[in-house]
Formats: C-alpha cells, sequence, structure tokens
C-alpha cells in the first residue's frame, strides 16, 4: 500500500504524504445557521465577481473620500480602494461614538494582579485623542515610525491608535523581546519615538522593562521614550529624552480632528515571529486591511456589535493582536476582553474565570494553549460557568484533532462552532477558516478559502493537487489585506513570496497543506519542517497528531533528523498530559506503544526512530514550537539563534534531560 502511495504521489507531482484520514463532521446547529451573519451564498458572490464583493465588504468603513477603483495589481503590487481616503482612528474610535454608541463598552480590561478598566467608546475617543496630541507635542507625525514595547495594557491600543490617527507607523514589539531583538527593530524601522513602560508583571511578580528598553534605544534613531508607569518599579531616567505617560498624555487635551490618509497610507511595520530565521518586516496599509479585518471579524466569529462579548488571547506584539484585538474588533464597534497576564496567574483557571465574569462569547486563542489546558486537565474549566461561549476560534499552528475535539467538548459543551484560522503576519487578515453557520467543520482542518480568497494546494509544477493529494498552499488572487512588501527591502519581498511560483504569480506562503477526500483543506506545518523519510514526504502535523491522539500524550514535536539508512528518521518530543504517572509513561514499554500507535494510526512509515518525554518545548513568544531548534538537538548540533524563543532555558532543559534517557528501541 505504502509502495502504491508512493507511486500514485510520484505521478501526481504530489509533494506531501497525505497519511491521516478523518471521518468525524460537525455540522452548525439549525438554530445557529439561522442567525449567522455570512451565508453559503457569500462564497458564490464572491466567485461571481471578486472585485465587486470586496467592494461591498470595504462599505463596511467610513471613506473620508469614496475610492475610485477596487483594485490596481501590478504583480506582486497590489492597490486596493484605489483613491480612497479614510482614517484609520476615526473607523476604529469616532464613528461609533458620533452613531451614539460612545457609552458601549470597547475593552474590559483585566489586569494580571485583578485591577480592571472599563473603557466605552466615549472614553477610548478622549484618551486615543490625547495620545495622539501628546505624540504630535513630541514631533511625531506622518510616516514617522513609532517603536512601541509594552504590556497587554490599555495604552498599547491607545498608542497603536494615536499613530494611526497621525497616519504615522507603528512597530509593536513583543514586551518579552530582548534589548537586542528591540534594538533591531528600532534599527531596522528608523523610529523616533519608543513607546514603554517602567515594567510589567509576570506571572504575579513585577519585571523591569525600562531598564532594557534604554539598552535597545541607545545609539539609535529614537528622540523620545515615553514611559507608562505600570509598576511602580523605579526606573533611570534620561532628561530630555524620557517623557511619563501620565505627564505628557495626561495633560494633553482630549479633542482631536484626525485627518484623512490615502487608502494605501501605511499603517504598521510587524516582524514576523521567526519560527523560520531572521524576522521580516511585513509592511501593512490601511483601507484594504482595515476592510478585510472587520469583514472576517464579522463573518468568522459572527459577531454581533453590542451583543457579544468578544476575547482574543494574542498578545499585542503578534500580528493576531493588530487584526483581532485591535483593527478589526474595533472597525465593528465590539466589546472585548484583553486581559494583561499568563493563563496560570494566579490559578490554571484564569481564563474560565474570566469568561465566567465577563459573560464571554467569542474565545479565539492558539492551539498550544489548548494543549497547555488539556494537559492541566478538564476538571480545572468544569468549575466555570462556560454557557456565555457562543464560538470559539484558534490561530498560529495546525491544530491536532483531539486538541479540537477536547475544545469542543470541555470548553464548548459540544454547542460551539470551531473556527480553525489559517493566515499570516503577511497576509494580514483571515484566509482559510469556516463560516460558522455554513460550514461542517472537522476536527484539524481549516476548511476552506473564505468567500473572496482565492487559495490552492498545488505540487511542485504549480499544478493543483487533486482531492486525497498534498503538497504547498499558494494563494492565487491578490487579497486586501496583503503585504505590500518587507520594510526596506523590496528584492527579499519578491523572494521570498513570489519566485517560488513566478510563472503562474502565486503567493507561496512556506506552508505544506492537503485536500482530504471532499476537498477540505488541511494545513500540514511548515515546507521547511517536512520530513523525508525513504522517500515519503511526511508532514510533522500528521505525526504530531497521531501521537496526541494517543491518551497519554498532551502535546508533541517531530523533526526529522538524518538518518544513514532512511535518508531522515522521525523523531518525536512529548509532553504527557497532567494526570498521567509520569514515570511509568515514560518507561521503555509506554514508548514503545507510543510508537506502534502512531503506526496504527497513520501507517509504519510514520513510525518515529526516538520518542523523547519532556517536560517542555521549545515556543516563540507567539507560542508555535520551533522545529528547528529540536532538529539540531536531534542530530547533535550545537544549537541555532534562539533570540526569538519565549524562554531559552528550555533548549538547556531538553537537552540535560535527553543525556538521561535515549528512549530507543
Ligand atoms: P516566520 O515567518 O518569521 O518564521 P511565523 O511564520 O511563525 O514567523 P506568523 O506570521 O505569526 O509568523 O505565523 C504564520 C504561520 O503560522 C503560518 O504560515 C502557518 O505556518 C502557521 N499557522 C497560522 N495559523 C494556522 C492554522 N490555523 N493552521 C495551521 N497553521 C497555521
Ligand atoms: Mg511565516
Amino acid at each position: 500500500m505504502l509502495e502504491e502511495d508512493a507511486k500514485k504521489m510520484a505521478e501526481s507531482g504530489a509533494t506531501l504524504s497525505n497519511l491521516s484520514t478523518e471521518s468525524r463532521s460537525f455540522p452548525p446547529s439549525e438554530e445557529f445557521a439561522a442567525q449567522a451573519n455570512a451565508t453559503a451564498e457569500w462564497y458564490e458572490r464572491g466567485d461571481a465577481d471578486r472585485d465587486a464583493f470586496w467592494a461591498e465588504q470595504a462599505d463596511r468603513l467610513s471613506w473620508g473620500e469614496k475610492w475610485s477603483e477596487v483594485l490596481d495589481w501590478q504583480p506582486p503590487f497590489a492597490k486596493w480602494f484605489v483613491g480612497g481616503k479614510l482614517n484609520v482612528a476615526y473607523n476604529c474610535v469616532d464613528r461609533h461614538v458620533e452613531a451614539g454608541n460612545g457609552d458601549r463598552v470597547a475593552f474590559h480590561w483585566e489586569g494580571e494582579p485583578g485591577d480592571t478598566r472599563t473603557i466605552t467608546y466615549a472614553e477610548l475617543q478622549r484618551e486615543v485623542s490625547r495620545t495622539a496630541n501628546a505624540l504630535a507635542e513630541l514631533g511625531v507625525g506622518k510616516g514617522d515610525r513609532v517603536a512601541i514595547q509594552l504590556p497587554m495594557i490599555p495604552e498599547a491600543v491607545f498608542s497603536m491608535l494615536a499613530c494611526a490617527r497621525l497616519g504615522a507607523m507603528h512597530s509593536v514589539v513583543f514586551g518579552g523581546f530582548s534589548p537586542g531583538a528591540l534594538k533591531a527593530r528600532i534599527e531596522d524601522a528608523e523610529a523616533k519615538l519608543l513607546i514603554t513602560s517602567d515594567g510589567q508583571f509576570r506571572r504575579g511578580k513585577p519585571a523591569p522593562m525600562k531598564e532594557n528598553t534604554d539598552e535597545a534605544v541607545e545609539g539609535t534613531s529614537i528622540e523620545h521614550v515615553l514611559v507608562v508607569k505600570r509598576t511602580e518599579t523605579d526606573v533611570p531616567w534620561t532628561e530630555g529624552r524620557d517623557v511619563w505617560w501620565h505627564e505628557a498624555v495626561d495633560k494633553a487635551s482630549d479633542q482631536h480632528t484626525p485627518e484623512l490618509f490615502d487608502s494605501e497610507h501605511p499603517l504598521f511595520i510587524l516582524y514576523t515571529s521567526g519560527t523560520t530565521g531572521k524576522p521580516k518586516g511585513i509592511l501593512h496599509t490601511s483601507g484594504g486591511y482595515l476592510t478585510q479585518v472587520a469583514y472576517t471579524h464579522n463573518a468568522v466569529f459572527d459577531h454581533k456589535p453590542g451583543e457579544s462579548v468578544y476575547w482574543c488571547t494574542a498578545d499585542i506584539g503578534w500580528v493576531t493582536g493588530h487584526s483581532y484585538i485591535v483593527y478589526g474588533p474595533l472597525a465593528n464597534g465590539a466589546t472585548s476582553v484583553m486581559y494583561e497576564g499568563t493563563p496560570n496567574t494566579p490559578h490554571e483557571g484564569r481564563h474560565w474565570e474570566i469568561v465566567q465574569k465577563y459573560g464571554v462569547s467569542i474565545y479565539y486563542t492558539a492551539p498550544t494553549l489548548i494543549r497547555t489546558f488539556m494537559k492541566w486537565g478538564a476538571e480545572i474549566p468544569e468549575k466555570f460557568d462556560l454557557s456565555s461561549l457562543k464560538v470559539l476560534g484558534t490561530v498560529g499552528e495546525p491544530i491536532n484533532p483531539e486538541a479540537w475535539m477536547w475544545f469542543r467538548e470541555k470548553i464548548g459543551a459540544e454547542r460551539c462552532p470551531i473556527v480553525d484560522t489559517w493566515w499570516q503576519t503577511e497576509t494580514g487578515a483571515m484566509m482559510i477558516a469556516p463560516l460558522p453557520g455554513v460550514t461542517a467543520t472537522k476536527p484539524g482542518s481549516a476548511m476552506r478559502p473564505l468567500p473572496g480568497i482565492g487559495a490552492t494546494v498545488v505540487d511542485e509544477s504549480g499544478t493543483p493537487v487533486g482531492n486525497g493529494e498534498g503538497g504547498y498552499l499558494v494563494l492565487d488572487k491578490p487579497w486586501p489585506a496583503m503585504l505590500r512588501g518587507i520594510w526596506g527591502d523590496e528584492e527579499r519581498y519578491k523572494d521570498t513570496y513570489w519566485s517560488r511560483f513566478a510563472e503562474q504569480g502565486y503567493y507561496f506562503a512556506g506552508d505544506g497543506a492537503k485536500y482530504d477526500a471532499d476537498g477540505a483543506i488541511w494545513l500540514l506545518g511548515r515546507v521547511d519542517d517536512v520530513m523525508n523519510v525513504s522517500g515519503h514526504r511526511i508532514s510533522t502535523t500528521e505525526v504530531e497528531s497521531a501521537l496526541v491522539s494517543h491518551p497519554t500524550v498532551a502535546e508533541a514535536a517531530v523533526v526529522g533528523a538524518s538518518d544513514p539508512t532512511t535518508g531522515q528518521g522521525i523523531v518525536a518530543f512529548v509532553i504527557l498530559r497532567g494526570n498521567v504517572a509520569q514515570d511509568e509513561a515514560k518507561g521503555e514499554e509506554a514508548i514503545t506503544a507510543l510508537r506502534n500507535h502512531v503506526s496504527k494510526e497513520i501507517g509504519p512509515i510514520a513510525k518515529p526512530r526516538q520518542i523523547m518525554v519532556v517536560q517542555e518545548l521549545p515556543k516563540t513568544r507567539s507560542g508555535k514550537i520551533m522545529r528547528r531548534l529540536l532538529r539540531d538537538v536531534a542530530e547533535n548540533r550545537e544549537v541555532g539563534d534562539v533570540s526569538t524563543l519565549a524562554d531559552d532555558s528550555v533548549m538547556s532543559l531538553i537537552q540535560s534531560g535527553l543525556k538521561e534517557g535515549k528512549g530507543e528501541d
């Protein structure tokens, strides 16, 4: 059968094996479907006349001057809503106040120590206006770059919107990044202002922040540092350069008239999370970006303004925070929860406590967190009332079917549609995802491109593969929220995304994917991570999902390590579930059982050569597993660049753990 499989693959030009099958499927309830924002007919409209479809979506926004043309496409350079003028901050804030919704809550903010703040749209308008006036006073204007390194506090949102209001670009950098990482990003963008805080709360304790940012701004283009007081930590101070937020912003006027900017005016630069290597400064612009984030936030989450309570658990420092904490929800007049801290501070039920407290109806998170919740155990969410939940979402990595089922059962009470949303920093907004009132979802699949979006799985030569086959994910039509370039590096933009399938003019996403027998799309992980075992190209995702489907395993990462006989051998790193007797599950018998389990689930070819039980996996700050570092470990190499790692002690932990036991048979 495997021989046949390989032959079929060679004939069809397919580039990735299709090993797993999934027969479970969950259609939306009739009730849900009847009240859903988006209907099946949207797909038809998106296909029939793409420009008209996007023109309709652009009408979600308030344009100061209407655009004359939907799209000007000079591959690979796009202009969307040509000639249109708008102010992004006005769209996210002022217009809701003008419409009489000033009393609506924009953010229920929850601090890690338990302090809270409720911010209405009217208050948001005053705060953003004050911040914009203070920034202008510090010399920030149209086209300038402002670096922001802040914890998850309301001032982060005020800062981003103030930049948008002034036509300045923000470059938000993760709160947990080192001075070196911040410095590199400041230098690359030539930022003139840095907004930061005295400190940040990390697992219940204040940690210094400004000390680090001072190191980062040394010798750069930064003229001023605007400092929010969050933790009351003593800070070093440079007179003339440093300015307290509470002095500059609080005394500024709360009246500010937004100016109109071109639809293609730059909105922000954001560096990718750096899973694969040197981070890229992705450039996004205004009208198209805001159109697509507003559209997707409304359609994919079935968001009802004034009714839904929406919570996206991402950090503001990565693209999900930009598009689905700030711009999408605010463009739609949403009421959001924003939480400052970690999910286990002060206890492992903190998220569920927050859901219960605010009556959260839409909960959007990352697979890594779901697997962590699985590890902690279902008895934790069981203690809370989660009946307000209506829609659940995931982003960031492929979600293992078992984690999807756990999410559905333990959090969604088998009632809430789950939307698995595939997209990237580069795409700016969701691209492949179910529509919750339309799609019968399958655990682990992002299903199909959203209405108006073109995505295809192709082989080596750029030919679409058939159902049941795997290959490369490409985007075959321009989309409004697409990146407009890599900051300061046009060649890298062309090389990275547009050279692989230049002939066809496809955007190469860098991810592997397959169609199942029904034509649903399954993301299979990064092309760079694909393993080659005896000529079979095997995705990391499928083997990981097979491991996670074993009752003892909460999380798994697999890599291909060079192997004298098979080319590459599969090496797996697994984290066990909390309730499992760890010593027993680490034993030789248990490991053999796990290897056999994979073999049974997806075939002998995918049987790991080696399985190692670890406590933690190396992840980026956005929660993605960094397989390239595990590959270094598996091949006994010195571990590569760890600067974008959330916790760099993890690697030495794994390496020392490995010396104890090998787990081979
Ligand atoms: P870098 O490009 O620097 O390596 P990164 O790709 O991790 O960083 P992001 O833009 O944050 O930075 O991540 C996008 C990637 O995340 C996608 O290309 C894909 O690999 C993965 N991803 C995101 N959402 C999903 C999803 N729903 N299913 C599968 N994979 C996903
Ligand atoms: Mg990427």
